[in-house]
């Protein structure tokens, strides 16, 4: 039995066995430079490449599509500026969410700020974007449409193939983007169905190590490189591949087993802390019953985000605040979807990985269920 119980699998996941051992093994043994020429160059390359036919396989697309970068946040930025540098005279607008990760917003207000015009969509109030709002954002001045697949706080799925058919309705020039990062390896993903250009995974979501990402690039979809240099990964991100990391990646992409098996194990513990939390009628739930299971959040108003992660702390359970924002204006998502201040301050984000149990549940509930009859004593 663990000491403690790990909720915050959104945040970062335990490097899986074979993560470890492959990073262990790349460390000692294959060390070479991919792009050597000897034997040493060559198993590294190989190895690398291994890497990205799993990569493919988990997105139903070529190898010749996966690109490695050092993190999601690389993969989004790369995404971003390289569709924008390439298209910027085809057109000034890109269309996003309100609701997308820094790694997308932020690069979207450099461009803001060299004139591009960014159109932010906001969500409705289960945290989800409307079509009807994509199709309305989306005119033929769009060079780029990025929108995530899986809300990082809410878990909310997002209808991202319409973005595909609204930029198809219109003709316009966008090239569409997806960060994946907290879908991929949770959800089955198929780049051709979803209708994306550009794909964004992350390594340490999925029991692989910090530090390795990856982008999914549609085969003839013309870009400028964001990282130039010594011409890696096909031209498209130079620097030396981090072949530990890489091969640690796809150890963790072996040890995922099946994912529709492992969605349906995490949903119906999702579902019994859903249930067990709602008759105590103290706590809201801002993340809907369509939303990815991987990620509850929850509010318990009355207390605090700090004050209630800190109390689960204390009981060796640990979870995400749903606030944590510099300024302490609570999460921008929550806010995004119109919830009230109170509940906004007092959210917490719980998610679950494939190696949560029954008991991690119980656990969970229980000390919620605790906090919350102090506060109903207290009233
Ligand atoms: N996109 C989303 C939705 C995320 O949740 C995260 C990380 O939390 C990232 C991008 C950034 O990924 P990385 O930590 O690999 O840079």
């Amino acid at each position: 039995m663990s000491e403690f119980v790990y909720l915050d699998n959104s945040a970062t996941t335990k490097p899986s066995s074979s993560c470890i051992e492959n990073v262990n093994k790349a460390l000692c043994e294959n060390w070479g430079n991919p792009s050597s020429l000897h034997v040493l160059g060559m198993n590294a390359e190989d190895a690398v490449n291994e890497v990205r036919k799993k990569a493919a396989k988990l997105l139903r697309c070529a190898d010749n599509e996966i690109y490695f970068t050092s993190c999601g946040t690389e993969s989004n930025n790369t995404a971003i500026f390289s569709a924008v540098f390439k298209g910027r005279k085809r057109g000034k607008r890109i269309v996003t969410t309100a609701v997308e990760h820094p790694s997308v917003l932020e690069p979207l207000k450099i461009l803001e700020s060299e004139g591009f015009e960014v159109i932010r969509l906001k969500p409705d109030s289960s945290g989800r974007i409307r079509e009807e709002d994509i199709f309305a954002a989306v005119d033929k001045n769009t060079i780029l449409v990025s929108i995530m697949l899986c809300n990082n706080e809410t878990g909310a799925i997002m209808p991202v193939s319409a973005a595909k058919n609204a930029i198809k309705s219109v003709g316009a020039p966008a090239l569409l983007h997806c960060d994946a990062v907290q879908a991929f390896g949770k959800m089955d993903i198929d780049v051709a169905k979803l209708g994306v250009d550009m794909l964004t995974f992350s390594g340490h979501k999925i029991h692989g190590p910090k530090g390795v990402g990856g982008l999914y690039i549609k085969k003839g979809t013309a870009l400028r490189p964001y990282i130039s240099g010594g011409g890696q990964e096909k031209n498209m991100r130079s620097g030396t591949e981090s072949v530990p990391l890489i091969m640690g990646l796809g150890g963790a992409m072996d040890d995922l087993g099946n994912i529709a098996e492992n969605l349906k194990r995490v949903k119906e513990l999702n579902l019994k802390a859903r249930e067990i939390l709602k008759s105590t009628n103290l706590i809201e739930f801002n993340s809907d019953e369509n939303s990815l299971p991987y990620i509850l959040n929850i509010s318990v108003p009355s207390y605090r985000s700090e004050t209630l992660l800190h109390f689960l702390e204390s009981k060796k359970i640990y979870v995400s605040s749903g606030s944590a924002c510099a300024k302490g204006e609570g999460s921008y998502v929550l806010n995004e979807m119109g919830l009230d201040r109170k509940r906004v301050d007092s959210a917490l984000r719980i998610s679950f990985s494939r190696f949560n149990t029954q008991s991690d549940i119980e656990k969970l509930v229980d000390a919620l269920i605790e906090a919350a009859a102090k506060i109903r004593k207290a009233n």
